[in-house]
């Protein structure tokens, strides 16, 4: 390893820097958005310096060398996450748009009336409300895996709710909420054995472990950007090549078409240009290589080791608050998450109270209503990690928790919440 996680990576973090007014910020919302190491900014700002030109539209240098790095970028991302090929992997703008893309070809391909997509009850609003949609438009059936009382889904309740009308499976890796890991390597297995094909949101997998979806045999795996310290705007679709390759444009335009003529049918390119119709986002997708590179750097036992470390300490000082308690079992197999109530307390209040600390975290139903519903909770709070945070920093939310009283949320809107 290079370099550890912890304090000897914060000076990579420009924006750690960052005062709260007086005090130092302590960003514990990786889950929502990672903060980017300077090697991604220097590689945005060096593309747009040195190598900024459309890809594959131009026969003059400067064009070339934009493709080409756009092509590298690629070619890093195929092997972050051990796909095969190079042209397994598509960019899409993030895991939302990447869901949309899937729902609008590969499930409106497959999906009749009377059939049935699985997915779990722990889902992101990103990964749930596209196939919900889709089965509303064509009269298909939307089966929710329910999560057990530590809010995970077993592989056992999973293979049970496959049957002969499951068309497709799609289901998180990581929970946003509690970050719990789901068994994705037996639930692809599963639905395999009855040639279910499985789409992975690993949104909050990548930038906690290291994926390989080989390893997994999932069938679509996809996840964004940003979440793993690299830009925003720019995620990533990964397809086994011969369902990727099947699969029509979904947005169709510029960089899509081999010929097009007014009489003629059109013809498209093949993957992955097929899908990634329009300007792609190159600086993006450059930047994403660059986070890649910086996570082999640091290594990503050293990571599991850190989340490690940093979880249970803040489960220890959660349980050290009164009347707070963990919701689920962050420690099980730990993912950087850790989700909590003060009881009496909303979590708004809470989140207030540990911003007036410097602490920013997140506070609510993390887009994943129907699963902290299950929990009877209006919503959690929820501290999440990278590889900047401190055991020092979880001190300071300790120390900023044994004041937290109730407050206006609690006072004005007892029940109430929004996201
Ligand atoms: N799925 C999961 C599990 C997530 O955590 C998120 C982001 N919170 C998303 C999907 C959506 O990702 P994005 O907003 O980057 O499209």
């Amino acid at each position: 390893n290079l370099v550890a996680p912890g304090e000897s990576v914060r000076p990579d973090f420009p924006i750690l820097a960052t005062r709260v007014g007086p005090r130092p910020l302590v960003y514990l919302d990786n889950a929502a958005t990672a903060q980017k190491p300077r090697r991604v900014l220097d590689a945005i700002t060096d593309h747009y310096t040195g190598a900024n030109a459309n890809v594959g539209r131009g026969y003059y240098q400067l064009s070339h060398l934009a493709t080409d790095v756009y092509e590298q970028a690629r070619a890093t991302v195929q092997h972050a996450i051990n796909a095969e090929h190079a042209d397994e992997v598509v960019f899409v703008p993030g895991t939302t748009a990447a869901v949309n893309l899937l729902v609008d070809t590969f499930g409106r391909d497959r999906l009749r009336a009377g059939d049935q997509v699985v997915v779990t009850g722990m889902e992101h609003n990103s990964n749930l409300l596209p196939w919900r949609r889709l089965c509303e438009s064509v009269g298909a059936e939307l089966v929710l895996v329910a999560a057990d009382d530590r809010g995970r889904v077993t592989g056992e309740a999973f293979d049970a709710a496959l049957g002969p009308k499951t068309r497709l499976a799609a289901v998180t890796h990581v929970s946003n909420v509690l970050g719990t890991v789901n068994p994705v390597r037996d639930m692809v297995a599963s639905a395999h054995r009855r040639d279910i094909p499985v789409v992975v949101d690993g949104a909050q997998a990548v930038p906690h472990r290291q994926v390989d979806v080989r390893e997994l045999d999932a069938d679509f795996y996809v996840f964004s950007g940003h979440k793993v310290y690299g830009p925003m705007g720019i995620g990533v679709l990964y397809g086994r090549r011969e369902l990727l390759h099947a699969l029509q444009p979904y947005q169709v335009g510029g960089g899509t078409v081999k010929g097009v003529s007014l009489t003629e049918p059109v013809r498209y390119v093949p993957v992955p240009a097929r899908l990634e119709a329009g300007t792609p986002h190159i600086p993006g997708a450059v930047g994403l290589a660059a986070a890649f590179e910086y996570l082999a750097d640091i290594g990503w036992d050293a990571i599991r080791a850190h989340d490690d470390t940093l979880v249970r300490a803040a489960v220890a000082a959660v349980l050290d608050t009164p009347d707070a308690r963990v919701v689920g079992d962050p420690a099980a197999d730990p993912s950087g998450i850790v989700s909590f109530v003060v009881d009496g307390i909303h979590p708004y209040d809470v989140g207030g109270h540990l911003d007036a600390h410097g602490i920013a975290v997140r506070s609510g139903v993390h887009c994943a209503n129907t699963f902290v519903d299950t929990f009877g909770v209006v919503g959690t709070v929820r501290l999440s990690f990278g590889v900047y945070n401190t055991e020092a920093e979880v001190a300071v939310v300790r120390e900023a928790l044994s004041t937290v009283k109730p407050g206006f949320w609690t006072a004005e809107h007892p029940t109430e919440r929004f996201l």
